[in-house]
């Protein structure tokens, strides 16, 4: 089904436009399967790396809407059962203190909290069903080096001089994305000043299935349970610091990370290489355009405190392709502004809240004064006498319709 008008003879038209095969891209795609849609998606790496992506040291804590979600289109069941883990508990602490804000799978009535899956091996499994998908077609290896749309189309020029154009083009090219720039779209940006370094470690003690966040003074340490005797282990610091952590010899690292945990999973050790990304959350302010929308980390970027830039990322997917298809459904143009603009306040409705309070605990938790350090000794308090509080927040990872 090919709508668009052609601007020129040599330019190819399709329905719709997809800048970036990451797993937002990817997923969206896949939302639209049995649509009769003709997808162009331009991703710049080649085929080859989407196919097996290397490992990037990060692991995705998912909702269990994210799993839900993930099982519709058809990318869960390409995911290795053995590569899924799960989170029973999670634990918040404060700088020394032995106390903690507990969240425990038991008074939710689930299994667990959430699910836990390599980074690599969701965008290995996104790209297997991708290719499975009637009517897409996969630019590798070639970027979108200029984009745009009029009134009646949406274009996209690639790197080779290829020139594609469709009623509608999405954008989830990253939270650096160059398309939203190039649709005017500004953006609001908070660069923490701060890095991440993320590793896989073994160590000698059982977690129990148990995420820990402990906010230490001038770092944080995130730990998540993966199979077996091994945790990811996310460190938060000043990027004037990073280089120095990730220089450090494997047996000082071990040591260190082992101390900073107080030793609760006993001798720790690498168990792959260091990961490092600076930290800087993103929010468009707005996630559309003419006959344009953004979705993914194009269209809000998280700090992975909170763990939920790809939970975020694969909401915005389900909600644009849902507007697509009501559209689709009652012969409607698919690029129009009123669905766009409907997906935009949808989305909005959802991440901004989200967003806010994960830059405020962010400020909170980095901030070594001692007024914050009291406040958040006394958040974690009331957190736990505060049972509507920590209820709504299980519901949140735990609700498939949350
Ligand atoms: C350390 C860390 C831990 C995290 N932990 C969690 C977590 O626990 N839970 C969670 O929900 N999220 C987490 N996240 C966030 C999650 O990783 C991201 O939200 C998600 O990967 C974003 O996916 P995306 O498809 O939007 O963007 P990306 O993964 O950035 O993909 C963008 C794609 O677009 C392509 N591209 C870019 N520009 C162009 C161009 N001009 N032309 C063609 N192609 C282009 C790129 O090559 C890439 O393939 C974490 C992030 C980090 C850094």
């Amino acid at each position: 089904m090919k709508t668009a008008a052609r601007i020129e003879d040599q330019v190819e038209s399709y329905d719709l436009i997809v800048v970036g095969a990451g797993p937002a891209g990817l997923s969206f795609v896949r939302a639209l399967e049995g649509c009769g849609l003709d997808i162009a998606v331009v991703e710049q790496l080649p085929r080859a790396v989407l196919a097996d992506p290397p490992i990037d040291g990060r692991d995705i804590a998912l909702t269990h809407r994210s799993e839900a979600i993930l099982r519709g289109l058809g990318i869960w069941p390409n995911i290795p059962a053995e590569e899924v883990s799960f989170i029973r508990h999670a634990k918040v602490i404060n700088g020394g203190s032995p106390y903690a804000l507990h969240f425990d799978h038991q008074e939710t009535g689930k299994e667990y909290l959430g699910a836990i899956v390599a980074n690599n091996l969701i965008r290995r499994a996104a790209f297997a069903a991708f290719r499975e998908t009637a009517g897409a077609t996969l630019f590798d290896g070639h970027s979108v080096v200029a984009s745009g749309a009029n009134e009646d189309v949406a274009w996209a020029h690639l790197d080779d001089g290829r020139r594609l154009q469709a009623p509608l083009l999405v954008a989830a090219d990253s939270r650096f994305s160059e398309t939203r720039r190039r649709f005017g779209i500004a953006a609001r940006m908070r660069d923490f000043g701060r890095s991440c370094i993320v590793c896989c470690m073994e160590h000698d003690e059982g977690h129990g299935g148990t995420a820990f966040e402990c906010f230490h003074y001038d770092r944080t340490l995130a730990i998540l349970p993966l199979a077996g005797r091994r945790s990811s282990v996310v460190i938060t610091l000043p990027s004037s610091d990073a280089a120095e952590v990730m220089a450090m010899s494997e047996e000082a690292f071990n040591r260190d990370i082992a101390a900073r945990f107080a030793h609760r999973l006993g001798s720790m050790r690498l168990a792959g290489g260091r990961h490092i990304y600076p930290l800087i959350a993103v929010y468009a302010d707005r996630f559309f355009g003419r006959r344009f929308a953004l979705i993914g980390d194009a269209a809000v970027g998280m700090h992975p405190v909170t763990a939920h830039g790809f939970n975020l990322g694969l909401r915005s997917a389900a909600t644009l392709a849902g507007e697509i298809r009501k559209a689709q459904a009652s012969g409607d143009d698919i690029g129009a502004d009123r669905g766009l603009r409907r997906y935009h306040h949808a989305h909005d409705r959802v991440a901004w809240p989200i967003y806010l309070a994960t830059n405020v605990l962010v400020g909170l938790y980095t901030d070594d004064r001692s007024p914050a350090r009291f406040a958040r000794d006394a958040l974690l308090r009331l957190g736990n006498l505060l049972h509507p509080a920590r209820h709504a927040i299980m519901r949140q990872l735990t609700d498939k319709a949350a």
